[in-house]
């Protein structure tokens, strides 16, 4: 009998918020089954290159991959690249500049967090992303660790989330940017979380029609914490709009009991899957 593939198209590493290394994610995504596994840090590729020497040694295959911060109408979204050339120096230099506005936004959020009189979250944060990008995720842990807030939802939803405290509106590029940046570097376009935006059903259509036009060809419709009636809504998208669909974790952190690599419902039947458009 052949074993099934195993798709995995989306996580995180310490280049960006997860908290294990590259080779920690290929080796616990391989543990737990994982026979594809794309490793999605947030405006970086830096830890690819580790990731794909492990991915090479327990011979599993790695999808070089990355999840761009844009903006649409003021709303921000999430654009996962996948097959991309991590080495394209167009690409190098666009995420060079993602990486001057997470530290620009860092250092604005750490002052909105002083005024309300909580000192030191940027000294926090530099130190706990290291060489990896500063995520809002490190400010959620840093008032996690100050006892300001039990836990990292309520470190959104008091301080970070929109309109909060110590949300900073944040200029991103354009969605149709950041989609042409993952094209010319070889990569596939898709929608990340569909359904975690919040949006009508005609404003998701209205984004779903501009990611199209720009070149975007999938959408992720099975994701951790997605719903059977999610599901069927995100695949009814992607049909809709003549989209692949692709599906992953978005694991970030083990300690999270609820999302764990490989751990998916099936990929819906029927479906046209976004593996089939990466060679
Ligand atoms: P950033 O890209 O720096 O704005 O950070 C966004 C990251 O914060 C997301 O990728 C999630 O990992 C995390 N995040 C966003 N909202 C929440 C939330 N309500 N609770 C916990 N983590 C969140
Ligand atoms: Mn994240
Ligand atoms: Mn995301
Ligand atoms: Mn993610």
């Amino acid at each position: 009998m052949i074993s099934p593939e195993v798709y995995d198209l989306h996580c995180h590493s310490r280049a960006s918020d997860g908290v294990l290394s590259a080779t920690e994610v290929v080796q616990r995504a391989h543990l737990h089954g994982v026979t594809t596994l794309a490793l999605t840090d947030h405006d970086t590729v830096a830890g690819l290159a580790e990731a794909r020497l492990c991915a090479d040694s327990v011979g599993m295959t790695l999808i070089n991959g990355m999840e761009l911060s844009a903006n649409w109408k003021s709303h921000c979204f999430h654009i996962v690249g996948l097959g991309i050339d991590p080495r394209y120096p167009a690409l190098l230099a666009s995420l060079e500049s993602m990486q001057i506005t997470r530290d620009q936004r860092a250092a604005k959020i750490a002052d909105k967090l002083a005024k309300k009189r909580i000192p030191g979250a940027l000294e926090y944060v530099q130190q706990k992303a290291g060489d990896g990008m500063i995520t809002r995720t490190h400010f959620a842990d840093f008032l996690v660790s100050q006892h300001h807030v039990d836990s990292q939802q309520e470190a959104f939803d008091r301080y970070l989330g929109k309109g909060k405290a110590a949300f900073v509106a944040t200029e991103w590029p354009e969605l149709e940017q950041a989609i042409s940046w993952i094209t010319a570097a070889g990569g596939v376009a898709v929608l990340a979380h569909p359904l975690r935006y919040k949006l009508t059903a005609a404003w998701m259509k209205r984004v779903l029609a501009t990611f199209k036009e720009a070149g975007g060809q999938a959408i992720e419709v099975v994701v951790s914490r997605m719903s059977a009636d999610d599901i069927k809504l995100a695949t009814h998208y992607a049909t809709q709009f003549d989209l692949a669909g692709s599906m992953g974790s978005d694991f970030h952190n083990p300690a999270n009991q609820w999302v764990e690599l490989g751990r998916l419902a099936p990929f819906p039947d029927k479906l046209k899957p976004v593996w089939d458009l990466l060679n």
